[in-house]
């Protein structure tokens, strides 16, 4: 019988990708309540696979082949089809990154199932595992139930469950499993960079955000002092990046970056929907905006009903004070 839950390891030439802690913080949580053990599968490389094997998990799967030396679709979904079936899980837990959602489908159908993806929670009950879809640009929650057949493949919202969750443990065994793999039809290229100083907003601990609020360009910078007070990055709602105030890497939401920092300042933002969906998972938020009936309010942990260009100011040089900046 399928047994165990599988969460996989994504990395940059064996820099684990902090985002795939948050599988294995998923895969624990669960596990515990379905009294599941948890393994982890690093395809390619062993120091990434040696770091992994420091959480709090049964073991660690090391894939190996030279082809997984670079990540392609063909590589991986070779690979992890046979890890798969070795493993035999109930579940395959991945976090919804890009790499996540070019090869999960392919190797889902491999096995005749289709992905449950994007996941915002998933719930125990009755000893089923449930999980829940954001669907219609963010308006409706889907409950979704697999058919029940093993392996159930899910992928998880980044912030869904939180890095820093992941417990460590006291050394889990590391397994190599030589792969084989077919044809391989790419040929990666180098790594694809959006702009000179295109930033990883999802591995911000702090973020300071500016929406149309700001009103002007020339206005960036209260935010960005403040950003800089906080040892945080500055980003932006979407019109503030439509209007090429800000580069689009820095765009927060539906059709930009999904992000859960420690902590979020809305500056000026209104709160629509396609702007919360990809903020609403951040530890603590604060939001600044003249407007108390604000959507923002509805998810802010403090909130501060005023005028930005009173607040911020003010806001930066306590920070200032409390850090010994100023
Ligand atoms: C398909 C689709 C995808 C989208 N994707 C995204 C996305 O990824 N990310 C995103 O952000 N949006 C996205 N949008 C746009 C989204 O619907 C909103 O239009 C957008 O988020 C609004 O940005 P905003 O809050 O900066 O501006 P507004 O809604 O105009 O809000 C500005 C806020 O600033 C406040 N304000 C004004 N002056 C001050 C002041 N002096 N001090 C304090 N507060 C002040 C106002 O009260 C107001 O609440 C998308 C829309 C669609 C249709």
């Amino acid at each position: 019988m399928s047994n165990g839950i599988l969460a996989f390891i994504e990395h940059k030439s064996g820099t684990v990708n902090k985002s795939s802690l948050e599988a294995i913080a998923a895969a624990q949580n669960l596990g515990e309540q379905l009294q599941q053990p948890v393994t982890a599968v690093v395809p390619g490389n062993e120091a990434a696979a040696q770091e992994i094997a420091q959480y709090d998990i049964a073991r660690v799967i090391h894939a190996t082949n030279a082809k997984l030396n670079e990540y392609t679709p063909d590589a991986y979904a070779d690979a992890l089809e046979q890890v798969v079936k070795q493993v035999d899980p109930a579940f395959v837990f991945m976090t919804h990154t890009y790499q996540v959602r070019d090869f999960a489908p392919k190797l889902a159908a491999r096995f005749g199932k289709s992905l449950i993806s994007d996941c915002i929670r998933a719930k125990v009950e009755g000893g089923n595992l449930g999980f829940t879809r954001r669907i219609f640009l963010g308006k409706l929650d889907a409950d979704v139930l697999s058919d029940g057949a093993a392996p159930v493949f899910a992928t998880f919202q980044t912030g869904a469950f939180r890095p820093d969750q992941a417990k460590k443990g006291s050394g889990a065994t590391v397994e190599s499993v030589a792969v084989e793999i077919g044809e391989v039809r790419m040929v990666p290229e180098a790594p694809f960079q959006e702009a000179k100083q295109a930033v990883d907003l999802t591995k911000a601990d702090v973020i300071v955000a500016v929406g149309r609020g700001i009103k002007s360009k020339d206005n960036l910078v209260l935010a960005e002092k403040l950003a800089d007070a906080l040892g945080g990055d500055l980003a932006a709602s979407r019109p503030i990046c439509d209007a090429d105030w800000l580069p689009i890497d820095r765009q927060i939401g539906s059709s930009g970056q999904t992000v859960a920092p420690k902590l979020y300042i809305a500056l000026g933002i209104s709160g629509a929907i396609q702007h919360l969906v990809g903020m609403k998972n951040s530890g603590t938020i604060v939001a600044i905006n003249k407007d108390p009936e604000a959507p923002i309010f509805d998810i802010a942990d403090y909130g501060i009903v005023g005028d930005l260009f009173e607040a911020v100011p003010v806001l930066t040089e306590e920070v200032k004070k409390i850090k010994g900046l100023a």
